[in-house]
């Protein structure tokens, strides 16, 4: 199947075409058809024509633990595997309000509430207690409040919307045909349509996916073309680390150079949105500050749900040696009309 060359696609790209990259294009890329090194270097001409020096950060805590009742089997919160993570309670809203604070400190736009649970029904205390904690966080100001809940009715996403949520993350974790190797408790059209739905309540949509659970080419491909339909704002990439009790248990990293493929085939395929780097990050291993060379335009900051992630110092270590300046909340769009010098400056790390 013929392909465009990256650099022909970042030609166009900058030129004002969205899609210039096709899908034919990204699966030639992603199946390693290209030089990597070729690849990245296109990725990164789209990323500092979009986002300039600025980087995205943003922090997330786990609002309530475990005991899911779904079963994702790369999940150590859900209720069919036996991991480290327990069924907990609730987030009290204060303790949501200092997480936010701490995120804050660590340069984060936003504080992503998530709670391990099919959804928060209509009428139930769990939505109501994460309705007061997301007012509590944007009544504080410290960062923007943003959501992963599981499925939501209309009714709960305008309750969610009234009290200040900005933001809502419903990953697709992978492309349609893999899911269900992944997931049978709830199908993709349930996320899809959670997904649009939050955009017709004006929320701003994160959603992106997982690598390294299996998945080919074919299936990363999936995941791009859903995240380009469906218009999402923000795009996670995660890399699978694999937990021990859940049905992912002995999967392998991917090897850094595909870790770097996937960021800048993406990255070319949704040139527009921004793209960050959260789970798994750490399997880049010394590769980790060339995410930001292939594309990347952003990172998540702090521990994960229930694994930790690098320390924020070495993070903002690493942003300062780079000369990449994160955005301040308040004037979180990439847009490069940002005026000059707006950008929060990073503290000396010592
Ligand atoms: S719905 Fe979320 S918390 Fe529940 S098992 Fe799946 S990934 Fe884990």
């Amino acid at each position: 199947m013929p392909f465009r060359a990256p650099s022909e696609c970042a030609d166009r790209i900058l030129a004002g075409d969205d899609r210039a990259t096709s899908s034919e294009d990204l699966l030639a890329y992603l199946s390693g058809d290209v030089d990597v090194w070729e690849l990245m270097a296109a990725a990164d001409r789209v990323r500092r024509h979009r986002f300039g020096n600025r980087v995205h950060l943003c922090s997330i805590v786990n609002a309530k633990e475990g005991g899911c009742p779904e079963d994702c089997g790369f999940c150590s919160q859900s209720k069919y595997h036996s991991t480290h993570a327990k069924a907990g309670k609730f987030i009290p809203t204060e303790a949501a309000v200092e997480a936010s604070a701490k995120a804050a400190e660590r340069y984060a736009t936003a504080l992503g509430l998530v709670t391990a649970t099919r959804g928060l029904s209509d009428g139930g205390p769990d939505l109501e207690r994460m309705i007061a904690a997301v007012r509590a966080v944007r009544e504080a100001g410290h960062t923007e409040a943003h959501g992963s809940f599981g499925f939501l009715s209309d009714e709960a996403l305008d309750r969610l919307v009234e009290a200040g949520l900005t933001e809502l993350n419903h990953n697709l974790e992978t492309g349609r045909t893999f899911f269900s190797k992944i997931v049978s408790t709830h199908t993709y059209d349930e996320r899809i349509d959670t997904i649009r739905r939050a955009k017709a309540k004006g929320l701003r949509t994160c959603v992106g996916g997982i690598f390294g659970m299996g998945e080919g080419p074919a299936d990363r491909v999936e995941l791009a073309e859903a995240l380009r339909e469906l218009d999402v704002d923000e795009v996670p990439l995660n890399f699978l680390v694999s937990i021990e009790g859940t049905r992912l248990a002995d999967a392998e990293p991917l090897p850094p150079m595909e870790m770097l493929r996937i960021i800048a085939g993406f990255r070319l395929f949704l040139p527009r949105q921004n793209i960050f780097i959260a789970a798994g990050r750490t399997h880049l291993g010394q590769a980790l500050p060339l995410m930001f060379a292939a594309g990347a335009s952003g990172m998540m900051v702090g521990d994960f749900l229930t694994t930790p992630n690098r320390t924020v110092e070495d993070d903002l270590r690493m942003l300062d040696e780079l000369g990449l300046v994160p955005l301040r909340c308040g004037e979180d769009r990439p847009e490069l009309s940002t005026p000059a010098g707006s950008a929060r400056r990073l503290p000396v790390v010592a």
